[in-house]
């Protein structure tokens, strides 16, 4: 049992000790980068980025739906699964934890989706809670994934994710590991169906989503210093015996390593991805208008197009 004493509950006590800190009563938050206060109207002012240092906060679906959507968007309805399969209890059972968790976040598991427009694209997007549960993945995250890539492919819409997770549930077992194979399917349904599939990397994002579905997307966005990997770095120094690079597993890091395209802003990331998608979809959506018949040739058959006209066409859209 030194395995589950030693590392699984100190890590548990971490992660409900930390849960108590994010929900303060009071109205003042403390920056966990320059430990400076923050009045709790100023950080929400600030979307949630300390306006001291540039710390960005963590946030939940509801705040990304906004971020990108604004008010018009649909939370879609993801399916339930059969909870707790392998009746599995550490210091709780996992049915409590999973209780305490849904009434602290008001959601049924660590992932939320919703449709809209983002920008002038239609998008579904799927949002992973770090507050729920350590936005673990376990059955319920990858049904819930599954169906927010099959609704993106069933609406014709982009398909984004935002992660945040501490990687697979271990209350699940080997069920939150096949997940990884199963997101990785629903993925590959989306880019089948030709449609852009975007990854914004949020803090934390490590393990079994690391190793799946965050890291197959056409474009990588991350927010700026994010924690982004797949084992923590002591668990790697002490694999490999050797130090680890400054900054190493960041945002920053990746990106200057190829794993991530763009580390945005959160204030620039709506735009961003507004771009992005419009860049994706644009063409796709003007490609099915006929070109319109030049001339006054009446009801004659037009001949086959010459490729320059098919050019023309294409320019003329271009300005659009
Ligand atoms: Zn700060």
């Amino acid at each position: 049992m030194n395995w589950l004493t030693n590392y699984v509950r100190p890590r548990l006590r971490a992660l409900v000790e930390r849960r108590r800190v994010e929900v303060p009563e009071n109205l003042w938050h403390q920056c966990p980068a320059c430990e400076r206060m923050i009045f709790h109207r100023d950080l929400d002012a600030n979307r949630r980025v300390c306006p001291h240092c540039d710390h960005h906060f963590r946030v939940g679906p509801e705040f990304r739906f906004r971020e990108f959507f604004g008010e018009a968007y649909e939370e879609l309805e993801l399916p339930r699964v059969p909870v707790d399969p392998l009746r599995f209890r550490d210091l709780k059972r996992y049915t409590d934890r999973l209780k305490e968790a849904q009434s602290r976040t008001g959601a049924h598991d660590a992932i939320r989706a919703a449709a809209g427009t983002l920008g002038s694209s239609p998008a579904v997007v799927a949002v992973m809670d770090f507050a729920f549960m350590g936005g673990s993945m376990g059955r319920a995250v990858g049904e819930g994934f599954v169906a927010a890539a099959r609704e993106a492919v069933r609406r014709r819409a982009a398909f984004v994710v935002v992660t945040a997770s501490g990687g697979a549930r271990m209350q699940e077992g080997a069920l939150s590991l096949v997940q990884m194979a199963r997101t990785t399917a629903a993925v590959q349904e989306v880019k089948e169906a030709g449609l852009p599939y975007v990854v914004v990397l949020t803090d934390p994002t490590t393990g079994g989503v690391t190793a799946s579905f965050a890291m197959l997307g056409d474009v990588h966005l991350a927010e700026p210093r994010a924690l982004i990997g797949f084992a923590g770095r002591r668990v790697i120094e002490q694999t490999i015996r050797e130090r680890l690079p400054e900054g190493f597993q960041t945002a920053e890091y990746l990106r200057d390593h190829g794993m991530v395209d763009m580390v945005v802003h959160r204030f620039d990331l709506p735009a961003t991805l507004a771009r992005l998608l419009d860049l994706f979809m644009r063409p796709r959506a003007e490609a099915p208008a006929a070109p319109e018949p030049a001339g006054e040739d009446g009801g004659r058959a037009l001949p086959p197009p010459a490729p320059e006209q098919d050019l023309e066409v294409l320019d003329e859209a271009a300005d659009d």
